[in-house]
């Protein structure tokens, strides 16, 4: 009961369970919102330590996904899906294709595509039961890896941060520090690289740091001493909740800037930031480079250079939102929500 009520308090309108004994399957599909178009969102693979932080999860994600759409401007709702197992050996063709059956059931209200721990081959596999899916590969004649277009999207949040902050959106000479050095990260560093940024590096994967070893002039930190890199710019790539009561007080940054999604742990984090004079840029702002893909792809004849150029639209948006906040006197995260909130209210009305 208390999943029904937060669902009704936070707008959610649909949360669908889908388990196959014989496939392994254990997955949830949350559809948050529909008014702006069929609910687009990624299906995420983790095993969540309880069922209730995987349902909690998928429905924060769902959220997200409504509000991330509807700032960068997409004719799409906001959903997510949640297949509870270990991405790096649990994964079969069975599970994939009984959770594809699972998306087919919905009708189109629900279209999957990647999220952390799902692969192209994985949505290759969906695509045999379901049509409603997109981030094929390339080989498969979708639009491959989104992460390409959001590092270029978080890439273009930083410059617009930089020039509210030291009044040029140059990286030139900024040190960057990134945890996390997965799909969209590596995107991002090769933006900050050719931008002359620093980069400060970590992951908690071996073969991830072993690839950001090859960076010329990185330096590579522990995974827990990132949050104490005397750093111009912070970049959380990897996963979310990160900005919280214990991170923030350490951070040495200017800037807080990344990947990830839902990188607050509660609805205060935001403030703690501000308290500090840290410009935050709204996770669902600076990640919206993975869905402005997809979404060409969903709308047909997928091209890179136009996911790019609407991508290039987030360098606005960032600066819409800040001029914002100043404006209210609110934060960050909540001038990115009004901002949100603004599109459906019209869409609703
Ligand atoms: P990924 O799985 O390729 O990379 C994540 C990396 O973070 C991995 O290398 C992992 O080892 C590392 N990591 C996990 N926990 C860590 C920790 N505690 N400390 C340091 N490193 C840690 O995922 P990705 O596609 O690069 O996405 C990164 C984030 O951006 C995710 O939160 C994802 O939801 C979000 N995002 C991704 C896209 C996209 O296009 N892929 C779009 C929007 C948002």
């Amino acid at each position: 009961m208390e999943f029904i009520d937060y669902m009704q308090a936070h707008g959610h309108q649909q949360l669908a369970v889908w388990t196959d004994a014989e496939a392994g399957v254990k997955s949830f599909i949350a559809i948050h919102d529909t008014t702006l178009g069929p609910a687009l969102g990624g299906t995420r693979i983790w095993r969540h330590p309880t069922d209730e932080a995987a349902i909690m999860d998928v429905l924060r994600l769902s959220r997200a996904m409504t509000y991330k759409s509807a700032a960068a401007g997409l004719p799409l709702g906001g959903g997510k899906g949640l297949i509870v197992a270990d991405p790096r050996k649990d994964k079969t063709e069975a599970m994939l294709r009984s959770y594809g059956r699972f998306v087919e059931s919905l009708g189109g209200r629900y279209i999957t595509t990647e999220d952390v721990g799902a692969t192209g081959q994985d949505m290759e596999w969906i695509a045999k039961e379901t049509s409603h899916v997109v981030g094929l590969p390339q080989s498969a004649g979708g639009s491959g890896n989104p992460a390409v277009v959001t590092g270029f999207g978080v890439y273009q949040a930083m410059r617009a941060c930089a020039e509210d902050v030291w009044g040029s959106d140059s990286l030139e000479g900024r040190t960057v520090a990134m945890q996390g050095f997965g799909n969209v990260a590596t995107s991002l560093a090769g933006y900050l690289v050719a931008a002359g940024a620093r980069l400060v590096i970590t992951d908690i994967d071996a073969g991830a740091r072993e690839r950001a070893a090859a960076i010329e002039g990185v330096t590579l930190v522990e995974p827990d001493a990132i949050y104490d890199v005397e750093c111009d710019i912070f970049a959380p790539c990897a996963l979310g909740g990160v900005l919280n009561e214990r991170s923030v007080p350490k951070l040495r940054c200017a800037i807080v800037c990344g990947a990830a999604n839902n990188q607050m742990a509660t609805d205060q984090d935001d403030n703690r930031l501000a308290a500090r004079g840290i410009l935050y840029a709204p996770d669902f702002i600076a990640n919206a480079g993975g869905v402005i893909n997809v979404y060409y792809e969903y709308a047909g004849d997928y091209q890179e250079a136009a996911a790019m150029e609407k991508a290039g639209n987030i360098y606005a948006t960032t600066k819409q939102v800040i001029a914002l906040s100043r404006e209210r006197g609110i934060t960050t995260a909540e001038a990115a929500d009004a901002v949100a909130e603004a599109r459906l209210t019209a869409a609703h009305a």
